[in-house]
């Protein structure tokens, strides 16, 4: 009898307790990527995209290269994009946002909500010309488009917390001297004259988990530390648990590879889940760096995934 009065009082306790609510902290985070090079599932392109579901809400991180690729993939995985509304574009790259129109035309039809509004940093539509003479801005082609089929894009001057624990940095500030983007001499026009086109716009989601903080970029080219140094300074001076997405380091030298392992292992990095421009020997480098395995720092494919508390689904092929 007493047995059974203690568990009554036990069972008031856990029904009574207040939900411990932590300011600014997300709960539960899955990111599943759609769009990179590798593929056992769907299909494989030069370009990036990632699900993230995140305590109830989903976000489509960056739409892919070629418009279908994203479609085709989530249908593959059997997600169902079409509650989706906000979408981050993570800078102006056409491998990054190929997918978006024919995203938004399609999901419409199932809900006219699904994929109309579109998070970017301020300075995305910025005019960058060639030695053509021509703007070769990705983004810039779409935008009537994109409005005309009702979608908005909300342009963000400085970093901001899109929910609970959840941040888009906006343009983040370039502190170390990483240089990682290839524009190919793409150049703004200023009074002072043409200065090189470093991808300013470029922006990243960062999650302020229980963990420490996940970090979600698209190419990286604001550099992954400055990335990761920034979302400490804007969301929670935390470790960083997981960095996820393209860092753009394919083309980098051995040396500037391991500065950026030594960094990225000072942060505390525990799961890599390296895709897109990443590179594959960059990804490997890091990978012994920071002291990782295959468990937990595998090359992303499609279908790969990332959730907290459970750690990196490689897919097959990276198995
Ligand atoms: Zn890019
Ligand atoms: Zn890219």
């Amino acid at each position: 009898m007493m047995f059974k009065k203690i568990l009554a009082f036990i069972f008031f306790l856990i029904i009574a307790a207040p939900t411990v609510a932590v300011a600014g902290q997300v709960k539960a985070l899955k990111v599943t990527v759609l769009s990179t090079m590798l593929a056992d599932q769907g299909v494989g392109e030069w370009g990036y995209s990632a699900l993230v579901e995140v305590d109830g809400r989903k976000f489509l991180f960056d739409t892919g290269s070629n418009p279908d690729v994203v479609l085709k993939n989530a249908k593959s995985l059997g997600i169902n994009l079409s509650e989706v509304e906000d979408v981050v574009i993570s800078h102006n790259h056409d491998d990054h946002t190929g997918g978006l129109i024919l995203l938004r035309r399609e999901l419409m039809k199932q809900n006219p909500r699904s994929m109309s509004r579109v998070h970017v940093s301020a300075n995305i539509f910025q005019s960058r010309f060639g030695s053509d003479g021509a703007d070769h801005n990705g983004l810039s082609p779409l935008r009537n488009e994109f409005e005309n089929l009702g979608g908005i894009f909300v342009l963000h001057k400085s970093a901001k917390e899109l929910m609970h624990g959840v941040w888009f940095t906006g343009s983040i500030p370039r502190i170390h001297p990483e240089t990682n983007w290839s524009t190919d001499g793409l150049k703004f026009r200023t009074a002072a004259g043409d200065i090189t086109d470093n991808v300013p716009e470029d922006a990243a989601m960062v999650f302020s988990t229980t963990e420490g903080l996940v970090i979600l970029t698209g190419c990286g080219h604001a550099g992954i530390i400055n990335i990761s140094e920034y979302g400490q300074k804007i969301a929670k001076a935390a470790p960083v648990h997981a960095v996820i997405g393209g860092i753009h380091l394919f083309a980098k030298s051995d040396a500037v590879v391991d500065w950026t392992g030594e960094h990225l292992h000072r942060l505390g990095v525990k799961y890599l889940l390296a895709g897109h421009c990443t590179g594959i020997e960059a990804t490997w480098r890091l990978r012994s760096a920071l002291g990782l395995t295959r468990k937990t720092a595998p090359i992303s494919s499609v279908g790969s995934s990332f959730t907290l508390g459970q750690g990196v689904y490689p897919g097959n092929i990276a198995r």
